[in-house]
């Protein structure tokens, strides 16, 4: 079955597929008790029937009806994203604002009988792709009398193809896996890989510009874009299709990460590749931190352009790769469609190895022209392994407070940066959940002037004080972050968790560009009113 025809899980990523065995959760329990010494047990999970839901605060009309529905299971599965505070609330039962009625266009016109509807009765409207936020950005707001989560999923698939110019018309709701599953045949791939990949949609994609798993080059989703096609209150907004234009601004600029609050986006061109054959790759380990990062410097300001330039931080090594938590390593992957990736590795392999890296010959994997995978063994693999794996089913309910963070720093400020965030984010953990509390890093993407960070932290909670003890952490996390000059978010978007760290380091008048903006598209104000900025 097509991923998008499955029903999502209410307390774990993705579907009802991914959640975790009893078994599985008593495992994780044990492990848990022991490491922190308190023995904990996996909650009960309420039945999907017993959930209890405020009723429906609106009428849906006949004209609507069908493909708007005030379903029970609709408005659940519709209520929260996917952070992990969002996780347990529904593993608790709790659903405090579920979405009024939950839409499904299947064609154009239902989705504007939608959206015109939503106008005319100021319901608030929720563009809603595979629902992964991880930033409260589908949420309905507490303080509006009705809302209508409009969910995209009929509106997805490959419509047109170009292979001449490898690009492909992608529906916004369509998924990563029925994507590359279409692609296949046609030896193209779009390769923006998420870690949510599974879950999330083109059109979440576009709209929270994503960061995909190139570690370098074309680490956004934003470059891979050749037009976009929206609709808003007003009307439609289509750009036209070109690999480059210097007329002006670029409406594609302010559509990407607009986190829909300016339209719903129902097609894009998306620049495609020929699917890799040559690939190569080594995983090198270094003395400690310092010499791991400076390396990653060096080899990104060579401008090799690995697909893969992931730094492990000693206790991420330790925790991911097995290592001994004294040193880093680097993971270095190469691809292409078309040309062997051998003197490119070579190339960046004596670049780690002048700062102290260290690995051996036949460790480095070169495949020339198989098309088979590399980096699938050794620490490379054993860390891509724990990565995709990831499950918050697994642990969630039993008081482990596990989340990250990620920015983005140039090179000149780094090491500044990295002894702030962890000696004030250290702190923080130290003060709210005490002792055997984990934090650590790895740069997800690397550019020639600077990393994107990416900071993982986890220690045990009180159970029931998890959102209290998580509010004071993320509060310290978003202070050091942008008090020392990084971005409040690189990847994850701003939806409403950021707003505080975003509103301090736009300009100010760009502030009253995006409202100016709104204003012309969507006049009433409808259109997920709080992410990103106040209307
Ligand atoms: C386990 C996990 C791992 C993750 N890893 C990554 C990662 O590696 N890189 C990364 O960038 N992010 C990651 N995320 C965050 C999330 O997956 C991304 O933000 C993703 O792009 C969201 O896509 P979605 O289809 O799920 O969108 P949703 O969560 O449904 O929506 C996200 C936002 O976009 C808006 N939106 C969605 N679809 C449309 C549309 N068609 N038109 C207009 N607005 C729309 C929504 O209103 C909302 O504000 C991760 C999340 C999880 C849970």
């Amino acid at each position: 079955m097509p991923k998008w025809q499955q029903q999502r899980s209410f307390w774990t990523w993705g579907y009802l597929s991914d959640e975790p065995s009893e078994a599985e959760r008593r495992t994780a329990a044990e492990r848990i008790s022991q490491r922190f010494g308190r023995a904990v047990e996996p909650p009960p999970i309420p039945a999907l029937a017993d959930i209890e839901l405020r009723k429906p605060r609106l009428r849906v009309p006949d004209r609507l009806d069908g493909w708007v529905n005030t379903d029970h299971v609709e408005r659940v599965t519709h209520t929260h994203g996917g952070h992990p505070l969002e996780l347990l609330a529904g593993l608790r039962g709790e659903f405090p604002e579920p979405p009024d009625a939950v839409a499904h266009p299947r064609t154009e016109d239902e989705l504007e009988a939608t959206l015109a509807w939503c106008d005319e009765a100021g319901h608030v409207a929720i563009p809603y792709g595979g629902g992964t936020t991880v930033v409260w950005g589908v949420n309905v707001p507490p303080e509006c009398e009705s809302a209508v989560t409009i969910d995209l999923d009929h509106l997805g698939g490959v419509l047109e193809l170009d292979e001449t110019s490898r690009a492909a018309r992608i529906g916004a709701g369509m998924l990563g896996p029925d994507l590359e599953d279409a692609l296949r045949p046609h030896g193209l791939t779009l390769r923006h890989y998420p870690q949510s990949f599974p879950w999330s949609t083109v059109g979440g994609w576009v709209a929270t510009r994503s960061g995909g798993h190139y570690a370098t080059n074309h680490t956004h989703i934003d470059d891979f874009v050749e037009s976009i096609r929206m609709l808003t209150p007003r009307g439609w907004w289509e750009s036209r299709r070109l690999p480059g234009s210097g007329a002006g601004p670029s409406p594609d600029r302010l559509v990407m990460g607009s986190e829909g609050t300016l339209g719903v986006i129902t097609e894009c061109w998306l620049r495609l590749q020929q699917r890799p054959r040559f690939r190569a790759t080594a995983a090198v380990v270094f003395p400690d931190w310092k010499a791991g990062y400076e390396a990653t410097r060096h080899i990104v300001q060579a401008k090799l352009w690995p697909a893969n330039l992931r730094l492990l931080d000693p206790a991420e090594a330790e925790q991911g790769a097995g290592l001994d938590g004294t040193r880093s390593l680097l993971i270095i992957g190469f691809e292409s469609g078309a040309v062997p990736q051998g003197a490119f590795i070579l190339e960046a392999v004596a670049i780690a190895r002048s700062h102290g890296g260290e690995i051996d010959d036949d460790a480095i994997r070169i495949d020339d022209g198989s098309g088979k995978a590399t980096g699938r063994d050794g620490a490379a693999g054993a860390w891509r392994d724990a990565f995709i794996g990831v499950n918050a089913g697994l642990t969630n309910g039993l008081g482990l407070l596990a989340d990250t963070f990620e920015t983005a720093i140039t090179w000149d400020r780094w090491p500044d940066f990295d002894a702030e965030v962890r000696a004030r984010v250290g702190r923080a953990l130290k003060e709210v959940l005490g002792d055997g509390t984990r934090l650590s890093c790895r740069f997800t993407h690397v550019y020639p002037d600077g990393p994107a960070p990416y900071y993982s932290f986890s220690g045990m909670a009180k159970l029931g004080g998890e959102v209290a003890q998580w509010q004071e952490i993320k509060a310290a996390a978003t202070e050091a972050v942008v008090a020392a000059g990084g971005t409040v978010t690189h990847h994850h978007a701003v939806g409403r968790m950021h707003r505080p760290g975003y509103d301090r380091q736009r300009p100010e008048l760009f502030a009253d560009v995006l409202r100016a903006a709104k204003r012309s598209v969507d006049p009433g104000g409808i259109l997920n009113p709080g992410v990103l900025f106040d209307p």
